[in-house]
């Protein structure tokens, strides 16, 4: 499954919020058989729609999509430089989908910051310095053999072309992502980590999860990646309470829901993922697809029997089913459609499929 890499400096509040992420109860009772490695913190997704299906369907229960984040340790200024830990850092970010930055916005005096002072926009050129350097000497390795290959080759040319073009996006200290390069395919197997979408996840006090204008400031500063504001501290703390205590906790601080659910947000929209919904007397459960997915690719996710013997797909969307009241209603008012096998699959929908097996 797709993976979002968590780094930042020092001292920001990384290994609290991964203690936040790890060790969910609810998860392990829904998830027994899957194996979830120490550094990788699995979040349900939080979606309302689950609850209303199941009681519609009179489901024993819900499965929740869920968002894995990767605890990546050890970025040193110097990474790029290949030394040690640098080396490793960037072949764990190598393999993550998405790169989820923690930066430190909260002010304590008693916790060192490794610059001396909070300064996200220092702390975001470090990181983004480190990927760039390791880019461009991604980059200095393969650009002599492209062009040779090209001299040879006129179809080579184009990936030619691309790669001296994200060159120079480095060279001006711009990361490929935030260059709108994420999706060229020539760089594919390059893999470069600037094309890697970004989420920054601030860390925040009090002080500025109330304060929108200091938000904006910092959304804009980060755009077009995601933004999510929490406390980490809260966070952890929220871990051991009941349902009660919790919105009790958030609520002295203004808050309405867990920041970690925001973040399971934005960590499935950063890495390009949807969900589809299937309802039955077992489960009403969440399947993560990604976006432009076809109906037998999306069977797929389910039993790989399911896409090899996929023949169509009976559809609802969510909104029609739950105007209609019912599945019958939802049928006689004409909202339920047989999709074939080139139907892309769209936010919300719920699904039964026809397979052969
Ligand atoms: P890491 O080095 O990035 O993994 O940072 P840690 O999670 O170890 O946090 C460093 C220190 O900052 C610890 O003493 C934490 O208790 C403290 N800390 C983490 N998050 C917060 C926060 O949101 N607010 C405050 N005041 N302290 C925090």
């Amino acid at each position: 499954s797709l993976t979002l890499g968590i780094v930042g400096l020092p001292n920001v509040g990384k290994s609290t919020l991964f203690n936040a992420l790890t060790s969910n109860d609810a998860l392990a009772a829904n998830y027994p058989f899957a194996t979830i490695e120490p550094n990788v913190g699995v979040v349900p997704l939080p979606d309302q729609r689950l609850d209303k299906l199941a009681e519609l369907f009179d489901s024993a229960k819900t499965i929740p999509a869920t968002v894995s984040f990767v605890d990546i340790a050890g970025l040193v200024k110097g990474a790029s430089e290949g030394q040690g830990l640098g080396n490793k850092f960037l072949a764990n970010i190598r393999e993550a989908d998405a790169i989820c930055q923690v930066i430190r916005v909260f002010d304590d005096p008693d916790v060192v910051h490794v610059d001396g002072q909070v300064d996200p926009t220092s702390d975001i050129d470090t990181i983004n310095t480190e990927l760039i350097l390791a880019d461009m000497q991604t980059l200095e390795k393969a650009l002599p053999r492209m062009e040779k290959e090209a001299r040879t080759n006129k179809d080579k040319r184009p990936a030619l072309e691309v790669a001296k073009q994200a060159n120079a996006v480095l060279e001006e200290g711009r990361t490929l992502f935030a260059a709108g390069m994420s999706d060229a395919e020539e760089l594919r197997e390059l893999n470069l980590l600037t094309t890697k979408p970004f989420l920054y996840v601030f860390n925040a006090d009090e002080g500025i999860l109330a304060d929108e204008a200091k938000q904006k400031e910092l959304r804009e500063l980060v755009a077009p990646a995601d933004a999510v504001f929490l406390d980490a501290k809260v966070e952890e703390e929220l871990k051991g309470l009941d349902e009660d205590e919790q919105r009790e906790l958030l609520e002295s601080i203004g808050q309405t829901e867990p920041g970690l659910d925001a973040m399971a947000h934005a960590g499935f929209h950063t890495l390009g993922l949807q969900t589809y919904l299937t309802a039955g007397p077992k489960e009403a459960r969440a399947w993560t697809i990604r976006k432009g997915w076809t109906a037998p690719q999306a069977a797929g996710v389910i039993h790989t029997d399911f896409e090899r013997g996929f023949i169509k797909a009976e559809i609802v969307s969510y909104d029609d089913l739950v105007t209609a009241g019912s599945m019958s209603e939802a049928k006689s008012a004409g909202k339920v459609r047989m999709e074939g096998k080139d139907y892309v699959m769209q936010d919300g929908d719920v699904v039964e499929f026809r397979f052969n097996v």
